[in-house]
């Protein structure tokens, strides 16, 4: 799948090849802790300083101002040199600046989007809780007007990066009395405010990429809440309207290139008797499988980008794009560690081996965060289908 490119459109590729030439960071990212985080700042920096930051946010709230197009023209070369990912700023610029962008007030957007495009901010999402995952509306968290500031009490789990995070989306109950979305406001908090404790928690591949957080009667000025008070709900689904479409679309680009990888390791690997893995023909049909969902996943994501540049907001469509990729990006990453065979038995092998082992482990998350597949399933069902609820 490729787009039809205008002159304008592959002269901006060229540039962007170009500077990702000279401008890739020249050691490799490390895999945790607070020297990641600073390597990601670093980067995120380093995009902002070469007017790569924000392609297609507004040019008056510090983006390039540039089309839906450009953005995959650049995540496409971005995956094409191999360049970090947003790493830590995931959450930043797949969807709390894109939410401030839409729901914030000029003040919201003054504080934040510029700080995070620079590199400045890392921003985390609290949504989840213990007894909240699937059923977000069932959370407990709660935030009680009280003069200009809203108190909130209570504990969100699964943050993703809270330990190296600046600010955090929080959906809290401010309503108990109203019905069960009706009741909540969404809010941003500097995670640095008296109040907050965050413990790290480790997940099977070794890193502490999240956290569990909680509030002790936390107080964050009014002036704070996205949306309004008692809007939260709606402001939480433009979120994952973010997070399922828009935000996934570099990683669906990634991916592709990751199945190319795959296909050059099955090339140059052998079997027991000297003999490519690819000659194999369950392998073969395998990674033929593999390329094949991966061109239909990218045709998906760009069709959903282009109904996304007609209607101005990611629809429930993208649900469609996120169960795909996570699975998808599942059995590719499985494959690549089954290739390795025994070298595949080790996180901090081979090269190949520290390429597909971690994120192997890692991607069993991804049928869960985001909302699991089977919740997505329902959402295709009911908002993309209009099937009855079951
Ligand atoms: C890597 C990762 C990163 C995450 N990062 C964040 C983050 O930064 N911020 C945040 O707020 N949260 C985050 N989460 C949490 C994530 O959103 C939740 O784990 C997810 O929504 C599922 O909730 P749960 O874990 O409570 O499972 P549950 O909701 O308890 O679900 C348990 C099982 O029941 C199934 N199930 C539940 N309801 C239904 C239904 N109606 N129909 C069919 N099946 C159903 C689910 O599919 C699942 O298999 C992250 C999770 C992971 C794995």
């Amino acid at each position: 799948m490729r787009l039809r490119l205008t002159p304008e459109e592959r002269r901006f590729s060229e540039r962007a090849a170009d500077w990702l030439t000279h401008n890739l960071p020249g050691e490799l990212r490390p895999p945790s802790g607070v020297a990641m985080a600073e390597f990601d700042r670093a980067w995120q920096r380093r995009q902002y300083d070469g007017g790569w930051a924000g392609v297609s946010w507004p040019k008056e709230l510090g983006g390039a101002g540039l089309s839906l197009v450009e953005q995959i023209l650049w995540f496409e070369q971005c995956a094409r040199f191999d360049a970090p990912d947003a790493g830590v700023f995931s959450i930043a610029l797949g969807h709390a600046g894109p939410v401030l962008i839409v729901e914030g007030t000029d003040e919201q957007r003054g504080a934040h989007l510029d700080p995070i495009l620079r590199g400045d901010e890392v921003w985390a999402q609290g949504f989840s809780e213990p007894e909240a995952g699937s059923d977000l509306a069932a959370l407990r968290t709660r935030g009680m007007v009280d003069g200009d500031d809203l108190v909130v009490t209570g504990t969100k789990i699964w943050t993703t990066h809270a330990l190296h995070s600046d600010w955090q989306e929080l959906l809290v109950r401010t309503d108990p009395g109203a019905s069960r979305h009706g009741g909540l406001s969404f809010a941003v908090v500097d995670l640095r405010s008296p109040g907050i404790e965050i413990r790290p928690i480790r997940a099977m591949d070794g890193g502490t990429h999240f956290a569990q957080v909680f509030y002790d009667s936390v107080r964050i000025p009014v002036r704070d809440l996205v949306g309004g008070l008692g809007n939260g709900w709606r402001v939480a689904m433009t979120t994952l309207g973010f997070e399922r479409g828009t935000m996934t679309l570099g990683m669906v680009i990634r991916l592709r290139t990751l199945i190319d990888r795959v296909t050059d390791l099955a090339r140059t690997r052998v079997d027991g008797r000297g003999r490519p893995l690819l000659s194999n023909d369950e392998v073969a049909a395998r990674i033929a499988d593999l390329a094949a969902e991966g061109v239909a996943l990218h045709a998906l994501a760009l069709a959903f980008v282009s109904e996304t540049k007609r209607t101005g907001v990611p629809g429930a469509a993208g649900s469609m794009i996120r169960p795909f990729y996570a699975e998808l990006s599942q059995r590719v990453k499985e494959t690549g560690a089954d290739l390795l065979g025994r070298d595949g038995l080790t996180v901090d092998g081979t090269d190949d081996a520290q390429r597909f082992v971690p994120p192997y482990l890692y991607s069993f998350a991804h049928t869960i965060g985001t909302g699991t597949s089977e919740v997505q399933r329902n959402v295709i069902a009911q908002r993309v289908l209009g099937l009855p609820r079951g």
